[in-house]
């Protein structure tokens, strides 16, 4: 008997969601890369901006959305924030090629304003389905836009370096707020601060 209430198989009158069916985030890369869903991104954008790391990478960390380097190399956390990003996975034991990047957006918004809400909306699936095919056990949400998209009511500033549990599908993962790393090359003063909080990465994954 066809189990009616499970939409992405589609019913009688709507064909089945390609991204809840995709299987492989290979097979969701490419519909991530052919995405048209918000106007002004597709025709700005030189290209969209999946993520990159191991389909089984054991953590997933989260940024906003692409800059001008993503956007021109394809791939997120490239240009100073990135840089910074990588010296600090190094330092707590972990190597960019072993965690998944990504980012709330694929698409490089216009000047590098702040993502709407409306693009947030459309583009949600996509990293939803990205960590139930990913299954990591910890996410890091870097920065208040990716904090607020899977926490709507917490504050960064309060939430950072507090792990906190979420169902993704039908599993519980736990998740980690950070500052943004971007805070730490426009604000020396804090890096301190942002190393210390990812030692929390470190502490978290040798507990779970
Ligand atoms: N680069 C990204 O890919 N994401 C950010 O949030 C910042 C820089």
């Amino acid at each position: 008997m066809s189990d009616l209430t499970d939409l992405s198989q589609g019913d009688l009158f709507s064909p089945p969601d390609p991204i809840v069916t995709c299987t492989t985030l290979d097979e969701l890369h490419g519909l991530i890369r052919n995405c048209t869903k918000c106007d002004e991104l597709a025709e700005y954008r030189t290209q969209a901006v999946p993520g990159v790391g191991p389909a089984n990478a054991r953590v997933v960390f989260i940024g906003e959305a692409p800059g001008r380097w993503e956007d021109e190399k394809g791939e997120p956390f490239v240009g100073d924030a990135g840089a910074y990003l990588t010296e600090l996975l190094e330092k707590i034991g972990l190597s960019r090629s072993e965690v998944f990047i990504s980012n709330i957006l694929k698409c490089r918004p216009p000047d590098n304003r702040n993502p709407k809400t409306s693009e947030m909306d459309s583009c949600a699936p996509y990293i939803e389905r990205q960590l139930e095919l990913i299954k990591p056990d910890l996410v890091v949400l870097l920065g208040r836009v990716a904090l607020e998209r899977f926490f709507p009511k917490e504050k960064i500033t309060e939430a950072a370096a507090t792990p906190r549990r979420r169902l993704v599908g039908a599993r519980e993962v736990t998740f980690l707020p950070m500052l943004h790393p971007a805070f730490g090359i426009r604000r020396q003063d804090l890096k301190p601060e942002i190393e210390q909080q990812f030692w929390k990465i470190r502490e978290v994954l040798d507990d779970l």
